[in-house]
């Protein structure tokens, strides 16, 4: 009998194999008592268990692959940091002593105990943080139990392998490199979860959430995976398996025909050009910007490199940061975002407690001019870097035309001190604001005078405008990029941008969903920054486009309150013909 499951989707295609459980000890941990004489022993046995665990995460931490995405790197370092919290190290070996318990059971209360901490936090980034705990404690179980060395290997499989889980950790994830595992699926993880984040970066087919696959299958049952729609068919009839291969064929063959984009210009049909940048959030995601073909970064995330880490980093360290990606895309532009903290994003060290509102607390610019020390240190960091590319500057969640005369304030003063050091730098960084939230986008046409550029983050845009938690399931049918309201403030900007003449760009997820591309060229957008991965889907839609078709239709969206219109029209754009 066929079951179909239905998941959270991360994307990369759809992958047809054997399914490959992933074993897991955690769940099937018991307690037992022990002699009082017998403690000593059993925190030996914790103590060994830790040891063997951070010497295996060392081991694979050496053998991450060169091409492996940035964040595999930064996660596994993550949980070899855990394994040094004494919350996890020690307080087991009390428990073990209080309670004259097994190890494991010990390891267990300590484990429940600091998921339960983590539940309470509401801001969805550090929430999410607990499968890390989670995934590190499954690897000190299986120590425990000896387990460890007992995952299969999978490169003798011949058929592609998905690898079926309750949860992949980075180091799961180095162990089975070498195998020639084609897609995964779990039962745990939140969109922006590390496991999501490394599925999206590895571009494989991958679902999560599924909550009871593990369970459901069997150690090679056939399994199709689609990443796309987020469904899971657990042996699948033959005319099931035949559609979804034919599938397969089509998103491959779509593939193939989109690298081949790679090397032209992007310029609509009518021959307008077009700008595509890519959205970035570590140094090392330059290789992705390089191999997509886009034409530089249109957005930083800067903020990442102040996460998941225990101090603030360094003017130096932020420097080279910044440096690296200047030079690395050779005077193409570099457009770094001042740290976007607070809301989801919240560091360890910054201590500004839990607000009951996060999304509409010290966040984005707000926070940046609250720690103005900090601020002045990224500020400094960039100008220096403005030396070895072209780097230019965004200010993130602009509300109000003081907090951006303020922030211009505060680089003129970073300027003025390098300048007295004599420290080398560009003799003009170009600034922009990001509008992203609705009061910006209605009075952007008071910033348009102290700024070189706009870009708008309809992300966070959306969830403003809308009352919608861009990170809460319960509402996220309702979250709607293409909301009358949402259009008039995206089609206010650009309008107001254009006829100051200073570029915009969108940076939020609309600029990458390829349905939309005619739709925003159309209203007048020439600048999308996206994830590199949807580079070349939304090329082809800027090369299939006319402007003199879309943006009549585009100007009708705009002047429309009717959603069933709207959706009308933009079906009417996305079917103009293409050449
Ligand atoms: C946005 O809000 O659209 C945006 C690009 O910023 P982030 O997604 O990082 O909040
Ligand atoms: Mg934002």
């Amino acid at each position: 009998m066929s079951i179909i499951l239905h998941g959270v989707p991360i994307g990369g295609g759809i992958a047809i194999g054997r399914a490959h459980l992933v074993l897991h000890s955690m769940e099937d941990v018991v307690h037992y008592s022990i002699d009082e004489e017998d403690v000593p022993a059993e925190v030996a046995r914790f103590d060994e268990a830790i040891r063997a665990t951070r010497k295996e995460l060392e081991m694979l931490w050496g053998s991450i692959p060169e091409n492996a995405p940035a964040e595999l790197g930064a996660f596994l370092s993550l949980h070899i940091m855990l394994l040094s919290d004494i919350t996890l190290t020690r307080e087991p070996r009390d428990i073990i002593a209080s309670q004259r318990c097994n190890a494991e059971w010990a390891l267990k209360t300590q484990c429940d105990a600091l998921v339960a901490q983590f539940d309470a936090i509401e801001e969805t980034y550090l929430r999410e943080r607990k499968h890390d705990i989670l995934q590190v404690v499954e690897r000190v179980f299986k120590n425990l139990d000896g387990s460890a060395s007992d995952l299969p290997p999978v490169t003798s499989l011949l058929e592609d392998v998905i690898l079926v889980a309750h949860d992949l950790s980075p180091a799961d994830m180095v162990y089975f490199k070498d195998s020639n595992f084609a897609a995964f699926v779990t039962d745990v993880g939140g969109a922006t979860s590390h496991t999501a984040i490394l599925g999206r970066s590895l571009d494989m087919p991958s679902v999560i959430a599924l909550h009871h696959a593990r369970e459901l299958m069997r150690q090679d049952e056939m399994v199709i995976v689609d990443g796309q729609q987020g469904v899971v068919i657990i042996n699948p009839e033959e005319t099931v398996l035949s559609e979804y291969r034919r599938r397969q064929r089509a998103w491959r063959d779509a593939r193939r025909k989109l690298s081949s984009l790679r090397k032209g210009v992007a310029k609509t049909r009518d021959g307008t050009p077009i700008e595509l940048v890519a959205n970035i959030e570590l140094p090392k995601d330059v290789e992705d910007v390089k191999r997509s073909g886009a034409m530089g970064v249109g957005l930083f995330r800067s903020e990442f490199l102040f996460l998941g880490r225990d101090t603030l980093p360094s003017e130096d360290e932020q420097f080279e940061a910044y440096r690296t990606v200047a030079e690395a895309l050779k005077g193409q532009p570099v457009t770094v975002r001042t740290m976007d903290l607070g809301a989801d994003k919240n560091p360890k060290w910054l201590n500004h407690g839990v607000a009951d509102n996060p999304a509409l607390g010290l966040t984005g610019i707000r926070l940046c001019l609250a720690e103005p020390l900090m601020f002045r240190a990224q500020l400094r960091a960039l100008l220096r870097a403005s030396a070895y590319g072209q780097i230019r500057i965004l200010f993130p969640m602009v509300n109000c035309l003081p907090e951006l005369r303020q922030s211009l304030a505060q680089l003129a003063l970073a300027r003025e001190e390098l300048a007295a050091e004599n420290v080398p730098m560009a003799p003009k960084v170009e600034v922009g604001a990001m509008i992203e939230i609705p009061s910006a986008a209605l009075v952007v046409g008071s910033f348009v005078r102290h700024v070189d550029f706009l870009s708008i983050g309809t992300n966070d845009l959306i969830q403003y405008t809308l009352a919608i938690d861009r990170n809460d399931d319960a509402v996220s049918h309702l979250y709607d990029p293409v909301h009358p309201a949402v259009l008039k403030l995206i089609g206010h900007t650009i309008k107001t941008a254009n006829k100051a003449n200073i570029p915009v760009s969108v940076c939020g997820e609309m600029a990458g969903d390829p349905k939309l591309t005619r739709m925003l060229l159309g209203i007048g957008l020439r600048r999308f920054s996206m994830h590199p991965a949807n580079i070349l889907a939304v090329k082809q839609q800027v090369l299939a486009t006319h402007l003199d078709e879309a943006s009549p239709l585009a100007a009708r969206m705009l002047r429309t309150e009717d959603p069933d219109r709207i959706a009308d029209l933009l079906n009417q754009l996305n079917a103009l013909p293409g050449t």
